[in-house]
């Protein structure tokens, strides 16, 4: 069994990812990189990145590949993230696993384990238009939503592959309980030999 873990959570837009990411993080002593939040802080916070991205968002674009991979190389380079951490978000495109593959490759680490949320379109919508509502997020638009959507499908879904062909993806149904979905996590995770820390 291992102390730490390097974690990816993948899925949809609506799919809970976020907060199921920061509840398994929570449970491995684990930093959440969450590239999304990211941005979102840096915009908010008025920096120069912040303003780089705003329009790019706002449309549901990628933000380009070698700015996202620089952040995070910068992120998980914080001595909270030498153990483990879980990204959110990220990587989003196959060319940026190949920045992942490196980065970690310099530090002669892998991913342990990426957890690929299940959740049907139709459930997926209907929970992205609750957060819509509660969150009132600037990019939680129509036009957005349905632009960031065929960027899942078209660039996202594919990285699945890539690493389902490494053995590293545990695909879980990501409908029920905010509990029990948890829950589903933990045990494949631990059917890895990862242990939580709680
Ligand atoms: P998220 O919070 O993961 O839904 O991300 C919100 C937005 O941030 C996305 O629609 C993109 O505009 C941007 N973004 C987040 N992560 C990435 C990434 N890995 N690559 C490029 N853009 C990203």
């Amino acid at each position: 069994m291992t102390a730490s873990a390097r974690l990816l959570i993948v899925g949809p837009q609506g799919s809970g990812k976020g907060t199921q990411g920061v509840l398994v993080a929570e449970a491995f002593g684990i930093p959440v990189v969450s590239t999304g939040d990211i941005f979102r802080a840096n915009i908010k916070a008025g920096t120069e990145l912040g303003q780089q991205v705003t329009a790019i968002m706002e449309a549901g674009d990628l933000v380009p590949d070698e700015l996202t991979s620089a952040i995070v190389r910068d992120r998980l380079s914080q001595d909270d993230a030498a153990n483990g951490f879980l990204l959110d978000g990220y990587p989003r495109n196959t060319a940026q696993v190949a920045h992942l593959d490196e980065f970690l490759g310099e530090r002669g680490e892998t991913l342990d384990a990426v957890i690929l949320l299940d959740v049907p379109r139709e459930e997926s919508l209907e929970r992205l238009r609750l957060r819509a509502i509660e969150q009132g997020r600037a990019d939680d638009t129509a036009e957005a939503i349905a632009k960031r959507l065929d960027i899942y499908e078209q660039e996202t879904a594919p990285i699945i592959e890539v690493y389902a062909e490494r053995g590293i993806v545990d695909r879980i149904d990501g409908v029920g309980s905010l509990e029990a979905i948890t829950e589903r996590i933990g045990a494949a995770l631990a059917a890895r030999g990862l242990a939580q820390r709680v």
